[in-house]
């Protein structure tokens, strides 16, 4: 596929994928004006109905896979399967990956402090 030739407002060329058979992307294609209005409208009813908010505490990794493991739960429940669905649960479960293997050092870096800390005070080092 070939890339969109048209120009984002930075003044570089957007770099999205044209559409098949066109020179633009959704977003600059001029033959797609209609779907982007509906598409912009719905992202706009979604918005209104999801208003408010929830306190959310994160302190450890272990609070950022929760919460993401909540969503993801929610996205595979509510989203047909999907090209989209796919590529969401992939970038969550990425970002999951990553606090996951963050806590795990974070537990071995205490482990080791422990360690240190039991010398020091029952070897008189
Ligand atoms: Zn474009």
């Amino acid at each position: 596929m070939a890339q969109c030739t048209a120009q984002a407002q930075s003044g570089r060329r957007c770099r999205a994928q044209a559409m098949t058979g066109a020179r633009y992307c959704f977003w600059h294609n001029p033959e797609t004006q209609a779907a982007r209005a509906q598409a912009r409208k719905k992202g706009g009813f979604n918005r209104r109905r999801m208003a408010g908010s929830v306190a959310v505490s994160i302190e450890t990794p272990a609070d950022v896979v929760a919460i993401l493991a909540d969503e993801l739960g929610a996205l595979l429940g509510r989203v047909e399967a999907g090209a989209t669905r796919a590529r969401a649960v992939g970038a969550l479960c990425s970002v999951v990956l990553k606090a996951l293997e963050v806590g795990d050092i974070e537990a071995r870096i205490a482990a080791l402090e422990a360690i240190q800390c039991q010398g020091v005070n029952g070897y008189g080092r």
